[in-house]
C-alpha cells in the first residue's frame, strides 16, 4: 500500500491575489482573514476589498506566535465562519489551519513569504509563547487552496527566498531516506513514484535556478526562475516533504529550537544547516556534500555554527539539541543507519568543520 496528499488547488503567478474573491467564493460565504501585522500594513485593505468581493469577510491582525493562546483567540473570533484565510508567513498560516480544522472551516492559504514548506501541508506547528517548539498537529485535510501572488514574494526581503531554498533542499534527502526504509509519509504509508518524484524535482529545481532567482528576488522583479523557486519552496518542498516523509534534518532543527542564541534565524536557515548535518549523519559521499557546500555559499546560507550565532554554545548544551532531536517521537528515527545523540552531535561538528573550512 502507498498514499500520496495534495493541497486542494494550487495557483500561483503574477497578480494571482486579484483571484482572491473568486476563490473565497467559491468555497463559503462567510470568511475570516487572519494576516501578519507587517502584511497587513503593506497590503491589508486590499486584501480585504477583494476578499469582501463575494463574501462577508472580517479581519484579525496575527499575534506573532502559533501558540496555544493565539489559535484559542483566533477560534471563539472566527466561530460561525466557514471559510478561514491565513495571509503572511509560516506562523500566521499555521495558525490559520489550525482554526479551520477546530471549527471544520474551509482553508484558503496566502503565503507571502517563500521561506518554509509549511503552506501546502496538513500539518502545523504548535510553540510555545517563547518560541520553543511544543508539538505538531495533522489534520485530515490539506488547505482547500494556496493562492500564490508572485509579485508579492518577489517584494519581500530575499533572506526569506533564501531561507525556503534552505527548507526545500532538505526534501529530497529526507523523503530518499524514508523511501529506503519504507517509513510512512503523512498519508500513512511509504511513498508514491510520484511522491518521490516532487522531492526530487523540489532539490533539482532549487540547486538549477537558485541563484537566479535570487537575483531576481533582489531586484524584486519575477522572472522563470523565481517563479519555478517559488514553485520549488512552496509547492514541491510541501508537498514533497508530505508525500516523502521527514527524517533527520527536520529533527536536527526541532533539536536546534532548544538553544536560544539561534532563535533569531528563520526555520528554513536552521533546516538548512541541519541538513549539512544530515549528510554527515547518513554518511553522504564527498560529491553531494561539495555541491551542497558549494551552492550554500552562493546563495548565503548558513554552513557554520557561527552562521545561526551558535559557535559560543557549549558542548554540553549542543548534545541537549542532539538529543532532542533523537527523542523517540522524531523523525529522526526514519533514518536507516542507526541514531542516538552522540551520532547527531557528531555530524553537527563535523559540518561545521567542513563549513568553516570552506569545504
Ligand atoms: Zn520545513
Amino acid at each position: 500500500m502507498r498514499a500520496a496528499v495534495f493541497p486542494g488547488k494550487y495557483m500561483q503567478g503574477r497578480n494571482a491575489l486579484d483571484l482572491l474573491g473568486q476563490e473565497i467564493s467559491r468555497l463559503g460565504s462567510r470568511a475570516y482573514l487572519l494576516v501578519d501585522s507587517f502584511v497587513d500594513q503593506m497590503m491589508g485593505q486590499s486584501l480585504i476589498e477583494r476578499a469582501s468581493e463575494d463574501a462577508n469577510t472580517q479581519k484579525s491582525i496575527f499575534g506573532g506566535e502559533c501558540c496555544d493562546l493565539e489559535i484559542e483567540r483566533v477560534v471563539h473570533e472566527a466561530e460561525g465562519c466557514d471559510v478561514i484565510i491565513g495571509a503572511g508567513g509560516g506562523k500566521t498560516l499555521d495558525t490559520a489551519k489550525i482554526a479551520a480544522n477546530h471549527l471544520g472551516a474551509r482553508c484558503m492559504i496566502i503565503p507571502t513569504l517563500a521561506s518554509t514548506d509549511a503552506p501546502c501541508s496538513s500539518s502545523a506547528v504548535v510553540y510555545t509563547g517563547e518560541g520553543i517548539f511544543l508539538r505538531y498537529e495533522y489534520f485530515n485535510q490539506n488547505p482547500d487552496v494556496v493562492l500564490v501572488d508572485s509579485n508579492v514574494i518577489a517584494e519581500a526581503p530575499v533572506r526569506f527566498l533564501i531561507s525556503g531554498m534552505g527548507d526545500a533542499l532538505s526534501t529530497w534527502f529526507e523523503a530518499e531516506s524514508c523511501a529506503r526504509k519504507n517509513a510512512p509519509n503523512r498519508a500513512g504509508y511509504p511513498a508514491t513514484l510520484s511522491g518521490l518524484a516532487l522531492a526530487r524535482l523540489c532539490y533539482d529545481t532549487v540547486l538549477t535556478y537558485g541563484e537566479l532567482a535570487k537575483f531576481a528576488c533582489e531586484q524584486k522583479v519575477v522572472t522563470p526562475a523565481l517563479e519555478h523557486v517559488i514553485e520549488a519552496n512552496i509547492f514541491l518542498s510541501g508537498a514533497g516533504f508530505e508525500n516523502g516523509g521527514l527524517a533527520s534534518a527536520h529533527a536536527i532543527h526541532d533539536g536546534l529550537t532548544i538553544l536560544k542564541p539561534s532563535h533569531s534565524f528563520y526555520h528554513g536557515e536552521k533546516v538548512a544547516f541541519s541538513t549539512l548535518a544530515s549528510l554527515f549523519l547518513t554518511g553522504k559521499d564527498d560529491a553531494i556534500i561539495q555541491t551542497m557546500y558549494a551552492f550554500y555559499r552562493k546563495v548565503g546560507l548558513p554552513t557554520t555554527l557561527a552562521d545561526l550565532n551558535l559557535d559560543q554554545v557549549e558542548r554540553s548544551e549542543l548534545f541537549k539539541a542532539a538529543q532532542a532531536a533523537c527523542i523517540p517521537e522524531e523523525t529522526i528515527h526514519n533514518e536507516s543507519v542507526p541514531v542516538d545523540p552522540e551520532a547527531v552531535l557528531a555530524a553537527l561538528l563535523a559540518a561545521d568543520a567542513a563549513g568553516r573550512a570552506d569545504f
